[in-house]
């Protein structure tokens, strides 16, 4: 009898079975959804695997296919001189560190990481932790707290999100990219408040759009706010040398008290960051959680993005190539006429389609037409606003952007002659 005894004799007797999670409503509900694709015969288009590097191409189930689904902006990941540091830093310093970085996990190329990172944000310091949700995450939960007002726009990602119900903070969102609303808020709310962090995007994942960074310095400055940037799609991607935001927009990146980024897009890496005084990187390093409390950057992983930086400096004719490109998908597929959004072109385009079931079958349908374009549907967006989403690289070609365009628009016409894509696979 492998049973636990009972801890009191008052104790109920152990159950025979724990309770099942398939009970749980909500494993129930994505069964039932899972079941009912199946039953339309659609394929689930994520976890798919990738049998190599995920560049402008990509090999699925063996076959080579035009990749739009990979965050490889500036096609750094796969680059000999960042292949080459990654396993010159598993030589020196073997896989992991061993330790959160406060005890015996610091290693010379956190700090050679943290100066260049630094250095790309034109400010004092900062901060690498171990993925970039993670970052907002802590950074957020930590630096804020009750009594205390953020002030986000209402697409800001999960890891922002969660970073402000963490810190105990009022969250008000204001409509997407509306600084007109943020205005409203602010002269209503602020002196009820200790502290204001306003949380923008320095390009939206899910509309491809960036905010007027001028007008948002202006209004933290007229209200005694802290702003944030998250630059995770906009590093390597705006401003004439990949610089991000500020330099496109020639505002001195010491008005913004926190720059956010991750390694894992642009510097082709895993990890995530804080750029900013060093009075802020100092107090996050000896208190902020999900440093604190986290083993340090594998050092491969910090010798691949600091190569990654690098290679970005030495040649900005990449990230020229990226703004080419995103131009141009954006231009073919305004030609086409299909809707992307808000879009200006740079590293995400969207196409919206409308309903969830019609992005999945749109995704599956171009994938067997040798196209990779992963569905964003119902709830990361809303039900009428499923959409494929397009990331751009350096490395596509004018050819490969207009053959995905056409065949976006192509098969999109299909399915809704069809009608509906749920009635029709319904029938
Ligand atoms: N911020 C934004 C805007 C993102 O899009 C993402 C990831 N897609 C993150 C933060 C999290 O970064 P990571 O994937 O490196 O954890």
């Amino acid at each position: 009898d492998r049973r636990p005894a009972p801890v009191s004799a008052q104790a109920p007797e152990p159950k025979r079975k724990a309770f099942d999670f398939a009970e749980l409503p909500q494993i129930k509900q994505l069964q039932m959804q899972r079941a009912a694709a199946d039953m339309m015969g659609i394929d689930n288009p994520f976890f798919r695997p990738h049998d190599g590097l995920a560049a402008g191409t990509t090999v699925i189930d063996g076959k080579v296919h035009d990749n739009f689904a990979s965050y490889n902006y500036l096609g750094l990941n796969g680059h000999p001189d960042v292949a080459a540091a990654a396993k010159a830093a598993i030589e020196t310093y073997g896989i992991s560190v061993s330790a959160s970085r406060i005890v015996a996990g610091e290693r010379p190329l956190h700090r050679d990481l943290e100066d260049a990172l630094a250095r790309v944000h034109g400010v004092e310091a900062s901060i690498v932790m171990v993925s970039g949700h993670a970052t907002n995450v802590t950074t957020i939960g930590h630096l804020m707290n009750k009594g205390d007002l953020i002030l986000t726009d209402s697409l800001v990602h999960n890891s922002i999100a969660e970073g402000a119900r963490l810190s105990g903070a009022t969250r008000i969102n204001f409509p997407h990219d509306d600084l007109e609303a943020l205005e409203r808020l602010l002269a209503e709310n602020r002196h009820k408040y200790d502290h204001v962090l306003i949380v923008v995007e320095g390009l939206y994942s899910m509309d491809g759009d960036f905010p007027d960074l001028k007008r948002l310095v202006h209004l933290k400055q007229a209200y005694d706010a802290w702003l944030m940037v998250d630059e995770a799609h906009s590093i390597g991607v705006l401003g004439a040398t990949g610089h991000g935001i500020a330099e496109h927009f020639g505002i001195d990146p010491n008005e913004v008290e926190l720059w956010m980024g991750t390694l894992s897009k642009t510097f082709s890496s895993c990890g995530g960051y804080i750029a900013g005084s060093r009075v802020l990187c100092d107090y996050l390093k000896t208190t902020a959680p999900g440093f604190v409390f986290s083993v340090g950057l594998a050092p491969a992983l910090a010798a691949a993005a600091i190569a990654s930086i690098q290679v970005m400096e030495r040649e900005p004719e990449r990230v020229a190539r990226l703004q080419a490109n995103g131009r141009h998908f954006l231009a073919c597929a305004r030609a086409a006429r299909l809707d992307t959004g808000p879009s200006a072109g740079y590293s995400v385009v969207p196409v919206i389609v409308g309903e969830s079931v019609g992005a999945a079958v749109l995704s599956n349908r171009l994938l067997s037409r040798g196209l990779n374009a992963l569905p964003i549907i119902f709830p990361a967006v809303a039900e009428k606003a499923a959409r494929l989403r397009f990331f751009i690289t350096s490395e596509h070609t004018f050819e490969q952007i207009e053959r995905a365009v056409a065949l976006t628009a192509e098969e999109l016409k299909q399915i809704r002659a069809d009608g509906t894509a749920v009635d029709r696979l319904i029938k």
